[in-house]
């Protein structure tokens, strides 16, 4: 009952031509998938081309970050209504690279998460312990104060319209993985806390990604896991034969 989500986020690699080259080599090895959605997130500067060339598909495009104001005097930064206007239907919020070296707060993660949602996006809502508070036995608090401050006040409606990412952020781009029994322990605690913040329904059919160095190789146990419903990508959503295999997982 909840669909699948495997998305890719490319961080700050590639150029408008490349990431043209990285959809264009995708799109024929995922045609046949329509059980599982996509979505894949380009840098700024390559999303209006990149939606020009999804528009023949069903690979939906995320942003990777984006500022609550709708506009104003707030240089370098982008609203969910422009990041409409260049094609997303999906952005990133609260990666663990923007909380650690952008120092990004819950109470902004917050903002962004209203925002995006009031646009009418859909949120990739990214959440997760360092190793320093798994190994101190912190995991939950962490957790806990993550999902309870970064989705305050949300309504159980706007809830259908956000997926929650677990990162922990030991496993993210280091190739170290969370097993699979640390992911669904992670993963069924999450739910719990939704149910908590929410009500039984919303966590029921509320996806929740596993990302933290998933490849090819380990994707099949992890997403075999009850709690499990997609992955989020960095490394492995760069090459379009390694990211169309985790797509087709099982
Ligand atoms: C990520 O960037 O969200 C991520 C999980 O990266 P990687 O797959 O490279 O660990």
């Amino acid at each position: 009952m909840r669909r699948p989500v495997i998305a890719g986020n490319w961080k700050l690699n590639k150029t408008i031509g490349e990431s043209l080259d990285l959809v264009r080599s995708l799109k024929p090895l995922v045609a046949e998938v329509t059980e599982v959605e996509i979505v894949v997130a380009p840098v700024y500067t390559a999303l209006a081309a990149v939606a020009a060339e999804l528009a023949d598909s069903g690979i939906r495009l995320a942003a990777q970050n984006c500022y609550p104001e709708p506009s104003g005097a707030f240089t370098g930064e982008v609203s969910p209504a422009l990041l409409k206007d260049a094609g997303c239907s999906h952005c990133i919020v609260g990666h663990s690279e923007r909380r650690q070296l952008f120092g990004e707060t819950d109470a902004f993660i917050n903002a962004k998460t209203t925002s995006l949602l009031r646009a009418g996006l859909q949120v990739i809502f990214c959440i997760g312990e360092t190793l320093e508070e798994r190994e101190s036995g912190q995991m939950f608090d962490v957790l806990s104060t993550q999902v309870r401050e970064g989705l305050k006040d949300l309504t159980a409606q706007q809830m259908n319209n956000l997926i929650v990412a677990y990162e922990p952020v030991w496993a993210i781009g280091t190739g170290k993985t969370a097993s699979n029994e640390q992911a669904e322990e992670a993963h069924a605690f999450i739910r719990g806390l939704l149910q908590g913040c929410f009500d039984q329904e919303t966590a029921a059919t509320t996806r929740i990604l596993y990302g933290g160095s998933v490849k090819p190789d380990n994707v099949d146990g992890l997403m075999a896991q009850d709690d499990i419903d997609g992955t989020l990508v960095g490394g492995a959503s760069l090459k379009a034969e390694d990211f169309a295999r985790i797509v087709k997982f099982g």
